[in-house]
C-alpha cells in the first residue's frame, strides 16, 4: 500500500496518476503529506523558471455576456448586472499604460460579447500587435468558430484562456445551459492548439457537485492534453445567480491542486488567479509558494472593474491593481520570488 509521500514521488517522476491515486491524493489532509506536495512542486517549478514570477496586465473590457452559466456573474439572465463595454480606445489607454508599468503580455479578457464581431475584435488586435511588437496578446473571449480563431491569430493574438471547466460531460450540464456542451468547448481547445496558440485551460474549485472524481478527472485531461497554462481558482457564489447560495471553494484544495497540476506539467504557466486572492487574504502568495508562477494583476479602469464582477468581493484594488505594481513586487520579494518583466513565453 503506497503512503502518500511515496506517491507524490511517484507523480513527479511519472507525471500521471491512475484515477484512484489522484483521488488519495486530492483527498489527503495530512499536514505533513501537504507541506511535502508543496515543496516538490516548488523544487519543479524553480528548475524550470527559478524564483521568477511573470505578470499579465488584465484588460476586462466588456461584460455583457450571450451564455447563462449558471456560476457568472455576468450571465445574461442577470439583470442586476451594470454592463460596460470599453472603446477601442481605452483598450488602448489601458494597454499604453500596462506598457508603461513593464507588463509585457496584455489579456483582452471579456463575456462573450455579440458586439465585438471579428470585424470589430481583429483590428482590436491588429493595432494592439503593431503598437506594442514586443508583447504578447492573450484572448480569453469565449467559444468562437475556426475561421475566427484562425483570423484572431493572423492579426496578431499569441496565446488563448479558455477554461474547460469541468471535464466530466455530466458536471458540465449541471454548470451550464443546455446549448452549451463540454464537446464544443473541447473542439475550441483542440482548434486552438492546433492553430498555434499557447493554449490554458482549467477549472473552478469546489464548483457545485464537484467531486473528488471529477476533479482526478480534470487532472487526467490535463496530463492528456498537455495545455501551455492552466488556471484555476476556487468557485465563489455571485448572489444574483442561481448558485447564491452554494459553498465556495477553498484555498487549501486550490494551493493543493496548483502543486499536484505542477508536478503533471512541470513547464506550464500557473496563476495564483484572483478568485484564490479573493477568497485568502494571502492567497496568491502561498499559490506562488506551492508552484504558480504567473500573477494577473487588472489593468481595467476602476469602474470597469467594479462591474466585471465574476462573483462577489472580487479583488480589484492592492496587489490585483496594475497600478500598485511596486507593492507586489515586494510582496513577492519578501517570499523569494522575483517580478520580471518579459513576456514569459511557455519554456519548451
Ligand atoms: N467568457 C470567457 C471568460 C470567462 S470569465 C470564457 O468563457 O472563457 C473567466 C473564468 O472565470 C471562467 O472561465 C470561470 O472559470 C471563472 N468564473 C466565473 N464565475 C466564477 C465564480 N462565480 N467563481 C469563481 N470563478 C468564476
Amino acid at each position: 500500500m503506497n503512503n502518500i509521500f511515496t506517491l507524490i514521488d511517484k507523480l513527479k517522476a511519472e507525471r500521471t496518476l491512475p484515477k484512484e491515486e489522484y483521488i488519495r491524493l486530492i483527498t489527503c489532509t495530512d499536514p505533513d503529506a501537504l507541506e511535502y506536495l508543496r515543496q516538490t512542486a516548488d523544487t519543479v517549478r524553480k528548475s524550470v523558471y527559478g524564483n521568477t514570477v511573470y505578470i499579465r496586465g488584465l484588460v476586462e473590457f466588456t461584460n455583457y455576456c450571450k451564455n447563462d452559466c449558471l456560476y457568472c456573474g455576468i450571465r445574461r439572465s442577470n439583470t442586476a448586472a451594470l454592463r460596460f463595454r470599453l472603446t477601442e480606445e481605452q483598450i488602448l489607454d489601458c494597454a499604453e499604460e500596462g506598457y508603461r508599468l513593464g507588463f509585457r503580455t496584455i489579456v483582452l479578457q471579456g463575456g462573450e460579447d455579440p458586439h465585438f464581431t471579428d470585424a470589430r475584435l481583429i483590428p482590436i488586435v491588429q493595432t494592439l500587435r503593431n503598437r506594442f511588437p514586443d508583447c504578447a496578446i492573450t484572448l480569453s473571449v469565449g467559444e468562437r468558430s475556426r475561421k475566427s480563431y484562425e483570423a484572431l491569430f493572423a492579426a496578431g493574438a499569441n496565446r488563448f484562456l479558455l477554461r474547460h471547466e469541468t471535464a466530466n460531460a455530466c458536471h458540465y450540464a449541471k454548470l451550464h445551459p443546455e446549448e452549451l456542451t463540454l464537446a464544443n468547448r473541447m473542439r475550441c481547445l483542440r482548434d486552438l492548439r492546433d492553430i498555434g496558440y499557447q493554449v490554458g485551460c482549467g477549472f473552478m474549485v469546489g464548483s457545485p457537485w464537484q467531486t473528488a472524481e471529477h476533479i482526478a478527472e480534470d487532472l487526467l485531461f490535463l496530463g492528456e492534453f498537455k495545455p501551455h497554462m492552466v488556471g484555476i481558482g476556487p468557485f465563489i457564489p455571485h448572489r444574483d445567480t442561481p448558485f447564491r447560495d452554494m459553498a465556495a471553494g477553498t484555498a487549501e484544495d486550490t494551493i493543493k491542486l496548483l502543486s499536484t497540476i505542477r508536478l503533471i506539467l512541470p513547464n506550464v504557466l500557473l496563476p495564483a488567479t484572483t478568485a484564490l486572492g479573493t477568497i485568502s487574504p494571502n492567497g496568491r502568495e502561498r499559490g506562488i509558494l506551492a508552484g504558480a508562477n504567473v500573477i494577473m494583476p487588472n489593468l481595467s479602469p476602476s469602474d470597469a472593474r467594479e462591474k466585471y464582477m465574476l462573483y462577489n468581493n472580487k479583488l480589484s484594488s492592492g496587489d490585483e491593481a496594475a497600478e500598485n505594481l511596486a507593492h507586489l513586487k515586494q510582496s513577492m520579494a519578501a517570499i523569494g520570488y522575483e517580478i520580471v518583466t518579459d513576456r514569459g513565453d511557455y519554456k519548451e
